[in-house]
């Protein structure tokens, strides 16, 4: 193996010559010369023959082992010799490392470049930072370019909005489905722009977009021709949001039905129940907790959580930080003292054994649990005592809303199914 030269290890397959390699303050110093053949005059294309002087330009190049590296590169400046060129003399350029009016070298902008790309303009510049290269946000911005758009609309046209800032300002995406890249950006989401974007860029045979309205209007406007088609990911979520909202609306009949078909009637026990049952409020809370402990495991905010399940937000804080027994014991104790719905079944029960004494039964629910007073005890035996053989029976479990009928086999609960996009 022959002798390696400096430049061979730090500046392989480059018409240079080194000359020195330095330390200074500013990191590592390679001092060379440009040593290429003869350039051309950039804007005329003749050869440069006389020399019309020198000069040292400084690049920034890529690190060495996490030091900065600069190379001082001489190079020389020629002579326009054509007479009819506009130029009268122009510097040599050393493929592969310098570019016109640049103070990075080409390797070193490719790699600002795929940075940039990869990560955008702040997380990029404290990357640079980290790897030592000498780039700011905005200088790494700078270096990204926009894709040339085809003139010629893509066969399979994906069609979305994005927002530049959410809730305030909104954009256009286009894309090509089918070789799954961006075709171009539109400045915001309205029927004029995007109809325009159409007729300047025919071709198209299928637009697939979401439910906007305007991008339908736009393509029977512009590309009546196109076939729309709803995309995949807009259709799943709009009826995953509708089952999960209808699931939540009407979980109370639901719990009900599948409980109902679950089991048999269960056989009343004259013991004492050793804990106590569950009220609708425990139920909802027990409900509301589960729902709302998915929805987080999902990934979703608070905010969206509360707009879905149509509650405070911090309400939604609370059931998210609280332990659900603590929630329990809460709903308990805050609960107002109502009535014995709870106990009717075990009242009727007793009742239907003999126990008539409202002192009795009320003692007896008291004993479970009951928190009320014993004015709706009574009110219940003398109910019975009038109809023994029909005793009252317990108030639906979810109040009626809407007059507009029932919706749901399970149970009288009286809401509606609503589905919205
Ligand atoms: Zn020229």
């Amino acid at each position: 193996m022959g002798a390696v030269g400096v430049e061979d290890v730090l500046l392989p397959g480059i018409d240079v010559h080194v000359t020195a390699v330095r330390v200074a303050a500013e990191g590592a110093v390679v001092e060379a010369s440009a040593c290429g053949g003869t350039p051309s005059c950039p804007d005329c294309g003749c050869p440069g023959r006389r020399i019309h002087s020198r000069y040292t330009r400084r690049l920034a190049e890529r690190p060495v082992v996490g030091r900065r590296l600069v190379i001082s590169l001489q190079v020389r400046r020629f002579f326009c010799e054509r007479r009819t060129c506009n130029r009268r003399t122009f510097a040599e350029q050393v493929p592969d490392l310098t570019e016109r009016q640049r103070r990075h070298s080409v390797g070193l902008r490719r790699w600002m470049r795929t940075i940039a790309t990869f990560l955008g303009g702040r997380p990029g510049e404290r990357l640079c930072r980290t790897l030592q290269l000498p780039a700011g946000r905005t200088h790494l911005l700078g270096l990204l370019t926009a894709p040339a758009v085809p003139e010629q609309a893509p066969r399979v046209l994906g069609v979305d909005e994005f927002a530049f800032r959410k809730g305030w300002r909104y954009g256009t995406v286009l894309a090509d489905v089918e070789a799954a890249h961006v075709v171009d950006v539109l400045p915001d989401r309205d029927a004029v722009t995007f109809a325009d974007w159409l007729r300047e860029h025919p071709g198209t045979e299928t637009i697939c977009r979401d439910r906007v309205s305007a991008y339908s209007s736009a393509v029977r406007d512009a590309a009546p021709d196109a076939q729309e088609v709803a995309d995949r990911w807009h259709l799943l979520a709009n009826l995953s949001s509708a089952v999960e909202k209808t699931r939540h609306q009407h979980r109370h009949c639901l719990r009900k039905k599948a409980e109902a078909d679950a089991q048999p009637r269960p056989i009343i026990n004259p013991l004492p129940p050793p804990t106590l049952p569950p009220t609708k409020i425990a139920v909802r809370t027990r409900d509301r907790y589960a729902d709302i402990h998915r929805l987080l495991a999902e990934g979703r905010s608070v905010s969206a959580i509360a707009r879905l399940l149509h509650l405070d937000r911090k309400t939604v804080r609370r059931f998210r930080d609280t332990d659900l027994d603590q929630l329990l014991s809460s709903s308990r104790h805050g609960r107002p003292k109502g009535g014995p719905e709870p106990f009717t079944a075990y009242l009727t029960e007793r009742f239907t054994d003999g126990v008539t004494s409202p002192t009795d039964l009320f003692r007896e629910i008291q004993q479970r649990g009951y928190q009320g007073s014993d004015l709706p005890v009574r009110r219940y035996v003398a109910g019975s005592g009038r109809e023994p053989s029909n005793p009252p029976a317990a108030p639906s479990p979810i109040p009626a809303r809407s007059p507009s009928g029932s919706c749901c086999p399970a149970t009288v609960c009286g809401r509606t199914m609503k589905i919205s996009s």
